[in-house]
């Protein structure tokens, strides 16, 4: 049937002729919409290629100019390139947190205006974080360098001045050269990135990569490393394994003649840790790395228990007189959870607290005095006792003392170290144990090597004191015989001569 079948395929011409319309009209929509986000990408590429606080290029824009620039150094072989790269300190955070954020931003445009004022015809600046630039910049000399780096730092650390406030910022510039310190882009951020590290650990105005500090990375990592092994699985128990607690007295005397007598008997307990191949390595080593990587918050909760279990066997036995002092980094005091920590470490041994006192950095007080002073208060209600440790090394002024809720001051060191011939320490010695007494805290001193210095704090006033004329951290065997020899000798302590302190 011819007629129909005709009519048949025309249908299906006009069905088919539909469709293609339809997808026509569908891939012209489809053509439009690529053509909207395309337009959009280029949109959003242009606002992540400049900063929008600065207007500085950011790090999208900095890894095609690093590339043009190596390429072209790579044919000019005569040519070496510094990359500088500067990062806003602590200060900056601060405005972060306090100010407004119009503040904030303010700063920011200042100070990149500043920095691009400081930039030659070749020389890049890039915005590469909130807090962070790099610049590029033809290497000659040395000398010249270090002239432009401290121009930077004078440009960070001179006044922002905005609407009444006065706000100072400090920086951290860490330095690699092409080529001398690698080829490629990654190898030279990377060096400079180690650089800046450094600086803001030496607290220097700038660094300057060098091979060594690499290597110094990697036995930072190494110990790093060697820790987290240390303090791994089965358990905390394990910990024991490689950390042992030493005790170093801390007495309070009084003079009798030539002779001291001993009223009180403390001793703080110094962490020491044994590892299987470097041997013993001390605190000054691991303590900053473990603080630095959290690692600290297991080893302090090891500590804890162990002194917990060290205070109730001593408390069955003829050393039951004996309180320890525990030291507390600035990260184990901040974590909310270190009241929590003594409370179940205590929990079965209540009488243990009143035998403890915390060792606390003077740092670790006035980085947030609000903060601090609420976690103060929790210890206190808890029981125990507060010491600020290293006292006068931090930028808090003994004015500020009284704001917070203490028992003793321990007067740092360095200053003891002078005592009596240096006239400025004794000056500042003397002035500690005046307002400790006027606040009514109790005073100690560390670091007593020499009985000159014993009888100069004696007179000045301050009687309990720790150091090697006493004695070296002991084991906790060493420790035990220690006091047993001052309570079977009628608590008399015989200082004649310093002691040697090698
Ligand atoms: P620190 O709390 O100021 O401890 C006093 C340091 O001075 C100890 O060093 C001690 O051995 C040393 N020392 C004591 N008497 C004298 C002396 O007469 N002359 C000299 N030159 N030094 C003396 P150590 O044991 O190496 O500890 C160093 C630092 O490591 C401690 O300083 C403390 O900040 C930290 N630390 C030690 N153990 C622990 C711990 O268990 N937890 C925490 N968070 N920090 C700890
Ligand atoms: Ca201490
Ligand atoms: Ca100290």
């Amino acid at each position: 049937m011819p007629q129909h079948d005709s009519s048949h395929s025309q249908a299906q011409g006009l069905i088919l002729q539909e469709e293609l319309k339809i997808l026509r009209e569908k891939n012209q929509q489809l053509q439009q919409q690529l053509e909207i986000s395309q337009q959009r990408h280029r949109e959003v590429e242009q606002r992540l290629a400049l900063h929008p606080i600065s207007g500085l290029p950011t790090h999208y824009m900095m890894e095609a100019q690093i590339q043009e620039l190596l390429s072209a150094a790579e044919k000019d072989s005569f040519h070496s390139y510094a990359f500088v790269l500067i990062q806003l300190g602590p200060a900056y955070d601060m405005v972060k947190r306090t100010m407004k954020s119009s503040v904030t931003e303010w700063v920011l445009y200042q100070l990149s205006q500043r920095l691009n004022l400081l930039l030659g015809t070749d020389d890049h600046i890039f915005h590469t974080r909130e807090n962070e630039f790099l610049i590029l910049r033809r290497y000659d000399e040395e000398s010249v360098l270090t002239s432009f780096l401290t121009l930077i730092q004078h440009q960070v650390t001179e006044p922002h001045i905005f609407s009444g406030f006065n706000l100072t910022l400090e920086s951290w510039i860490g330095v690699s050269l092409y080529p001398q310190h690698g080829i490629d882009r990654s190898a030279l951020l990377h060096g400079a990135d180690i650089a800046l590290g450094h600086c803001q650990e030496l607290k220097a105005p700038f660094v300057i990569f060098d091979v060594s500090l690499e290597k110094r990375v990697l036995e930072k990592m190494e110990l790093q490393n060697a820790i987290i092994k240390a303090i791994e699985a089965p358990a905390l128990k394990a910990i024991g394994h490689q950390f042992e607690l030493y005790f170093q007295p801390k007495l309070t005397l009084a003079r009798q003649g030539q002779a001291w007598s001993v009223k009180g008997i403390q001793a703080e307990v110094l962490l020491r840790w044994n590892h299987p191949t470097k041997g013993q390595i001390q605190p000054s080593q691991f303590i900053p790395i473990a603080e630095e990587t959290g690692l600290i918050m297991p080893i302090g909760k090891w500590s804890l228990y162990q002194v917990v279990e060290q205070l109730k066997d001593w408390g069955e036995t003829a050393f039951g007189e004996v309180q320890l002092a525990f030291n507390v980094s600035a990260r184990q005091f901040r974590s909310h959870d270190l009241v929590e920590i003594f409370q179940k470490a205590t929990r079965k041994h209540k009488t243990v607290v009143e035998k403890l006192t915390l060792e606390v950095t003077e740092t670790s007080l006035f980085e947030d005095p609000l903060e601090a002073e609420q976690i103060l208060k929790a210890f206190k209600n808890f029981g125990l006792k507060i010491s600020v440790d290293d006292f006068g090394t931090g930028f808090s002024s003994l004015s500020h003392l009284h704001k917070f809720t203490l028992d003793e001051i321990k007067i740092d060191q360095s200053f003891v170290r002078g005592l009596p011939e240096n006239p400025q320490d004794l000056a500042i010695v003397r002035s500690l144990i005046s307002i400790a007494k006027e606040l009514n805290l109790h005073i100690v001193a560390e670091g007593v090597e020499t009985l000159n210095q014993l009888e100069e704090l004696a007179d000045l006033g301050c009687q309990t004191v720790q150091g090697y004329l006493i004695s070296r951290p002991l084991t906790r065997a060493g420790f035990e015989s220690f006091v047993h020899k001052l309570q079977t000798n009628g608590r008399c302590l015989e200082l004649t001569s310093p002691l040697e302190t090698a």
